[in-house]
């Protein structure tokens, strides 16, 4: 029966058709049984029944039982008022069965729950322990009260003779018809165990049939052979078929047993029990440690599975390095991403493939984590199959070999960030891009007041530094509000754009600076320039303006012209950049007082106007 039979059953009686092949099977063990000890004079080998009644137990919901236990006692009863037993004695043996097979599966029951398995060390402890010493015992204990004498000879003898006979069906029998319960033992599986169930019972047929030399041993490496092929299952077979067959040719006068020339009937039996009780405990414990070996290789596959699926199914290539960076192994992401096989990676190392310019770095940070440092990120072009280069990003792990308990290698963690490095670059651009527009006028093009600001603060502190000469034009339009008037605001704006042009190509070095300073009024940044250098700028200025010959209505002179206001000094800490402002501001008034189109320039470095005027 398997165990989801009884699961979908609700019912306590169990189908009519089980209980009545469950009280057939009995009878016929039993008779086989009592066959087996047909010239034992009474000695029974091994009772087989209670195993099968245990096993029914363990496979049914426990409100089944007293239908099973039921059936099983009337069947014993029988037996035993077939063996000319008085009526009485009938009923309490039969009761003392049903004792011993309750106990065992009451103890049973929860620790084998919910799949009896004996090749797991609990289970079979606990059945060793309570199905195949306690249980039988109590219920040799019980059966060896009937008769009536506490504790003399005869009583052990009986307490003998019935726990050894029941302990060896139980180990035996239970673990068979365990497997065919719960279909670890399926037909095929069954075919395959014919060839070494064969064998074994031709050599224990041999090894019990002469007399002369004890070759009991011969019989385990088939019981070996069965357990290999069948497991648990095998082994059980094969001990209830060394059972049968030893037990008949010893109760026949055959076998090593005979050599115990001296001894009784009961002795050999006792000396064969004894023999299958061991070979039951090796094959037993060989077939736990298999199950366990064979469960743990099962665990470290399915895991090995599992970790391998998340490498190879990561978009992150993952690798796996010795300590100088050689490659173990490479996840197939490796294709998708740089176009290599991982087989033409593995065996070599980040020369090959990181960008020369990135070398010293990815050196670096292996040396970091080889001295202790735990993880380690690094951002680094790596080189792809067809020749281009990709930003990639490592994580880099140091690990140890848990056995040696020392750094093995690398794990390295590496992550296509190509879209995020051209994101930032686009990012740099437009930040770029929002500062130079910033920093110009949006009219002229030219630098604006905030970026005139700017320069003149870190030219102003150059200056200060290298103890040079600093100068400063101001440019204002003359009558410019009449060129407005005159000739519209957006001519204006045109005159505006092309003196701003003009002036930028009257300045030459990479330090001076041109900007629009307010309305009409432009400045010019002249670093380490004396007067006589910014006199001649300005000059040039005021001349290539005039010479662009935009007619102006409202100026005296008929064209556009320009006043400058030219300051020079050579700044020191103490000294302000207003004050240099300042100076050139005045001498433009002056340049402005003068007529116009002309350059004034304040020669004092005390920004006390000393004028040279030119026009
Ligand atoms: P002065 O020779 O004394 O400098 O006379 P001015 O008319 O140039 O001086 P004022 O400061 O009185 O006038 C400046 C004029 O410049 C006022 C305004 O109409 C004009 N202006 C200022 N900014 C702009 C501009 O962006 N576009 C135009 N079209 N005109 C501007
Ligand atoms: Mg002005
Ligand atoms: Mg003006």
């Amino acid at each position: 029966m398997a165990p989801g039979d009884y699961q979908s059953t609700s019912n306590s009686l169990p189908p009519i058709h089980r209980l009545a092949g469950l009280g057939l099977l009995l009878g016929l063990l039993s008779y086989s049984a009592l066959l087996l000890n047909l010239r034992t004079g009474g000695i029974t080998i091994l009772w087989p029944s209670n195993g099968l009644l245990l096993t029914v137990l363990l496979l049914t919901r426990r409100r089944q039982w007293p239908a099973y236990i039921g059936v099983a006692y009337a069947v014993d009863l029988l037996i035993n008022l077939s063996l000319a037993n008085p009526l009485g004695i009938s009923a309490y043996l039969a009761g003392c069965n049903m004792v011993e097979v309750l106990v065992a599966a009451s103890l049973l029951y929860r620790v084998m729950a919910p799949v009896p398995d004996l090749t797991r060390r609990r289970q079979l402890v606990y059945f060793l322990a309570f199905g195949v010493i306690l249980a039988p015992a109590i219920a040799a204990f019980l059966a060896s009260l009937t008769l009536q004498r506490f504790f003399t000879t005869a009583m052990v003898h009986t307490f003998r003779l019935w726990w050894r006979a029941d302990a060896l069906g139980i180990s035996t029998v239970t673990p068979l018809c365990l497997s065919m319960g719960t279909q670890k033992l399926s037909r095929d599986k069954l075919l395959k165990l014919l060839p070494p169930l064969v064998l074994l019972c031709a050599v224990t047929s041999w090894v019990f049939w002469q007399t002369d030399v004890p070759f009991g041993f011969l019989v385990l490496p088939c019981l070996i052979l069965l357990g290999i092929r069948g497991g648990l299952a095998g082994s059980s077979l094969g001990l209830l078929a060394v059972s049968v067959i030893g037990g008949f040719l010893t109760s026949w006068g055959h076998g090593p047993t005979q050599l115990m020339r001296e001894h009784s009937l009961e002795h050999r039996i006792a000396a064969l029990q004894f023999f299958i009780a061991i070979s039951m405990l090796s094959v037993y414990l060989l077939e736990l440690v298999m199950a366990e070996s064979r469960r743990l290789q099962k665990d470290l596959a399915s895991s090995e599975a599992r970790f391998r699926l998340l490498a190879e199914t990561s978009r992150d290539i993952i690798v796996l390095t010795d300590l100088d960076g050689g490659r173990r192994y490479v996840s197939p992401a490796v294709t998708e991403l740089l176009g290599w096989t991982p087989d033409e990676l593995v065996g070599g190392t980040y020369r090959e493939i990181v960008h020369p310019d990135d070398i010293p770095e990815w050196k670096a940070m292996l040396e970091e984590c080889r001295s202790g440092c735990a993880a380690n990120t690094l951002q680094y072009r790596c080189k792809k199959k067809d020749g281009g280069y990709l930003w990639m990003e490592s994580n880099l792990r140091l690990y140890s070999d848990p056995a040696a308990g020392k750094p093995d290698g690398f794990v390295n963690v590496v992550r296509d960030i190509s879209g995020r490095k051209a994101a930032e670059e686009d990012l740099e651009k437009a930040f770029r891009l929002v500062e130079s527009l910033a920093s110009l006028d949006g009219l002229t093009e030219i630098a604006n007041r905030r970026r005139l600001d700017q320069v003149l603060e870190h030219a102003w502190r150059v200056a200060i530094r290298a103890g040079s000469r600093f100068s400063l034009l101001l440019i204002d339009v003359d009558h410019f509000k009449a060129y407005n008037d005159i000739h519209g605001h957006l001519a204006g704006d045109d005159c505006l754009r092309r003196i701003a042009r003009v002036t930028s190509e009257m300045v030459s070095r990479p330090s001076d600076l041109v900007a629009r300073y307010g309305g009409e009024e432009f400045a010019v940044v002249l670093p380490d320039t004396p007067q006589p250098g910014a006199h001649k700028v300005a000059e040039r200025i005021r001349a290539a303006i005039e010479a662009l010959a935009m007619p102006h209505g409202g100026n005296p002179h008929g064209v556009v012209t320009v006043s400058i206001g030219c300051a020079t000094c050579t700044p020191e800490p103490d000294m302000q950049i207003g004050g240099l402002i300042e100076s050139a501001d005045s001498a433009l008034y002056r340049a402005k007082a003068g007529g116009r189109n002309a350059v004034v320039c304040a020669q004092s470095e005390a920004f006390e106007p000393q004028d040279s005027t030119r026009s």
